[in-house]
C-alpha cells in the first residue's frame, strides 16, 4: 500500500525539510565558500537561504496552511457546539478524561522522551500504545513531529527553530501551524526514527491512524459501551482532543514564556508548575532544555510530572528500560553557576561603596583641619573617613552618640566598645565614606613604635615594610599605601594602589559631601 498520508501537508512539510549536512556542504562546494563551512551553520544558513517573505494582511490569504489550519478550527467548532447541545454523561467524562491522558501521554512520553530525545528505551507493547495514543492527538506523525523536535532543541530561539518563541506567543503556540514554514527548520538528523518498525508503520497508516484513534475508537467506546454515541463524539472525540492540542501546544509557547530559569537563562526555555499542570507534566522546560536526554523533566518528587511516573511505572513493569538520567552532579553544576550568574545581575543593580582607590588619603592632622574647616561632620571607622553630616539625625541608636564622636575614631565604639553594629550598619556606614585615614586607626601607634607593624596580608608585606622605612624620614608619609582595615565587612574593591592626592583634591571631596546613598527602603 503506497503512504497515504502524502495528501497531508504535514508529511510534505518533512519530505523537503530534511537536509543532510552532505548536502548543505555541497551547496556551499558550488559557491566557493567552502572556507565558511567551519563558521556557525545557523548563521550560514540563514544567510544563504532567503526565507518567505512575511505573512501580512495583503498576504496571508495565500500563505495559510490549509490542512493544519481545518483542524485547528473545525476541532473547536465542534467542541463548542457538542457542549452547547449536548448532555455530558458521567460516565462519558470520565472516559474522555481517560482518553485525554492516553493521547496526551502519547505526545509527552510516547512523540516526545521516547522518540524525540530517546531518554529511555520501550518495549514493543508499549511503542505501540504511545504511537496509538499519540496518532489520536492528531499531531502529525512521530517522524515529521520528532524531526521539527530535534531541530526545535538544536537551533532554540533561531530562525531555524520551527516554533522560535522569539516570534511571538501565538505564534510559538499554533502560528507556525496555520501559516506555512516562512523557512526549512534547521537540519537535524532522524535516521535512527527511519529504522524504527513503529515508526515506520505509523507514518505509513497515518490517515487511517488519526481518523480512527482521534475519532471513532473514541465515539465507539461511549456509543458500545453505555449508548452515549453522541456525547462520546462531541466530549471524548472533538472537546478532548482541543484539550490534548492545546495542553501539547503549551510546551511550544507557555514552557518559553512563563517561569524561572534555575539551569540556564541563555535561551527562553522556563521552569513552572502552571505549564507543568497543563501539559502533563512537561512545564520543566528549562531543565529539559538543558538536560533533554533525560526521562524527567520534574527532578523534585513532589514536582507534577505524570509523564515521568507513567516512563517510571512502565519500567517497574517491565514494558520500559535504560531510563536516561543526567548525573546529579552536573545538574548541580548548572544550578549553581545560574544561581552565581543571577547574583552578578543582583550585584550590578545595587550600589556600592567607591572604590577605595578613588578615595583621597589624610594623615590625622589633616583630617582634624578638614572636620573643622569644611564644614562638615566627620568621624574615622576602621581607617576610613566617613561623612555623617547628614546621617546624624538618622542614626537609629540617637543623636547625641554620634555628636559627641564627631572628629574622632570612633572604631572601637562602633565594633563593640558601645554597640556591635550588624553587617548592615557597616555596608551602610560604608556609603558615607569621602577618604581613607593614613595608616588607618593605629597611626599614633605606628608612629610612636616604627618597628611595629600591623599584618594585613601577603600582598601588603612589602608596601608596609616600605611605608615604615618612609615614616621614618621626615615629610615622607604624603603617599602612604592605604590600611585595608581586614575586619571590614563590606565588599567592594580591595585597596591596593598607592594613590596621592593634594590637600585641594581632599577639601573639595570633602566639601562635595557624602555620597548619594540609595539604600532599598
Ligand atoms: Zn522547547
Ligand atoms: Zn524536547
Amino acid at each position: 500500500m503506497k503512504p497515504n498520508q502524502a495528501r497531508f501537508d504535514w508529511t510534505e512539510a518533512e519530505s523537503t525539510a530534511v537536509e543532510s549536512a552532505d548536502e548543505v556542504r555541497a551547496k556551499f562546494d558550488k559557491s566557493g565558500k567552502t572556507s565558511t563551512l567551519d563558521d556557525s551553520y545557523v548563521q550560514r544558513t540563514l544567510a544563504n537561504h532567503k526565507p518567505l517573505p512575511p505573512v501580512t494582511w495583503r498576504n496571508f490569504y495565500r500563505e495559510i496552511n490549509v490542512v493544519s489550519t481545518l483542524a485547528l478550527t473545525v476541532v473547536p467548532a465542534l467542541a463548542i457546539y457538542g457542549a452547547l447541545t449536548t448532555k455530558l454523561e458521567l460516565k462519558t467524562a470520565i472516559w474522555a478524561v481517560i482518553y485525554y491522558y492516553w493521547t496526551g501521554l502519547g505526545i509527552t512520553a510516547g512523540y516526545h522522551r521516547l522518540w524525540a530525545h530517546r531518554s529511555y528505551n520501550a518495549s514493543k507493547p508499549l511503542q505501540y500504545f504511545l504511537a496509538l495514543g499519540g496518532s489520536g492527538a492528531v499531531e502529525g506523525s512521530i517522524r515529521w513531529w520528532s524531526r521539527g523536535h530535534r531541530a526545535h532543541h538544536r537551533y532554540t530561539d533561531t530562525d531555524l527553530d520551527p516554533y522560535s518563541a522569539h516570534k511571538g506567543l501565538l505564534w510559538s503556540h499554533i502560528g507556525w501551524m496555520v501559516f506555512k514554514p516562512r523557512r526549512k527548520p534547521g537540519v537535524a538528523d532522524v535516521s535512527d526514527l527511519s529504522r524504527n518498525s513503529v515508526v515506520k508503520w505509523q507514518h505509513r497508516y497515518y490517515l487511517p491512524l488519526i481518523l480512527g484513534m482521534g475519532f471513532l475508537l473514541p465515539t465507539a467506546v461511549a456509543g458500545l459501551g453505555w449508548g452515549d454515541w453522541r456525547g462520546g463524539f462531541f466530549y471524548a472525540a472533538a472537546a478532548r482532543l482541543l484539550f490534548v492540542h492545546h495542553s501539547t501546544f503549551c510546551v511550544n509557547s507557555l514552557a518559553h514564556w512563563l517561569g524561572d530559569t534555575p539551569f540556564d537563562s541563555k535561551h527562553t526555555p522556563r521552569d513552572h508548575v502552571f505549564t507543568a499542570l497543563v501539559t502533563i507534566g512537561e512545564g520543566y522546560h528549562n531543565f529539559h532544555h538543558e538536560f533533554p536526554q533525560d526521562f524527567r523533566n520534574a527532578i523534585k518528587w513532589y514536582q507534577y510530572d505524570p509523564t515521568k511516573w507513567f516512563i517510571w511505572t512502565a519500567s517497574k513493569l517491565g514494558l520500559a528500560s535504560e531510563l536516561k538520567t543526567f548525573p546529579d552532579n552536573e545538574v548541580r553544576k548548572g544550578q549553581y553557576t545560574q544561581a552565581l550568574r543571577k547574583l552578578e545581575e543582583m550585584r550590578s543593580e545595587i550600589a556600592w561603596p567607591k572604590d577605595s582607590n578613588h578615595l583621597p588619603i589624610l594623615n590625622w592632622d589633616q583630617f582634624q583641619a578638614q572636620h573643622k574647616q569644611s564644614g562638615r561632620n566627620l568621624v574615622v571607622l576602621d581607617g576610613f573617613i566617613l561623612d555623617v553630616t547628614n546621617f546624624i539625625d538618622e542614626h537609629p541608636g540617637g543623636y547625641h552618640l554620634i555628636k559627641t564622636r564627631l572628629g574622632k575614631d570612633i572604631s572601637t565604639a562602633f565594633n563593640g566598645g558601645v554597640y556591635e553594629h550588624s553587617n548592615a550598619a557597616h555596608n551602610l556606614a560604608a556609603m558615607l565614606r569621602v577618604g581613607a585615614l593614613e595608616g588607618g586607626y593605629e597611626v599614633e601607634m605606628l608612629k610612636a613604635n616604627p618597628s611595629m607593624k600591623t599584618y594585613a596580608g601577603p600582598a601588603f608585606e612589602k608596601s608596609e615594610r616600605e611605608r615604615l622605612s618612609q615614616l621614618a624620614k621626615p615629610k615622607a608619609a604624603l603617599k602612604p599605601p592605604v590600611y585595608a582595615p581586614e575586619t571590614s565587612t563590606v565588599i567592594g574593591e580591595p585597596i591596593s594602589k598607592q594613590v596621592g592626592h593634594s590637600l585641594d583634591d581632599v577639601a573639595a571631596f570633602v566639601r562635595a559631601g557624602p555620597p548619594v546613598l540609595q539604600v532599598a527602603s
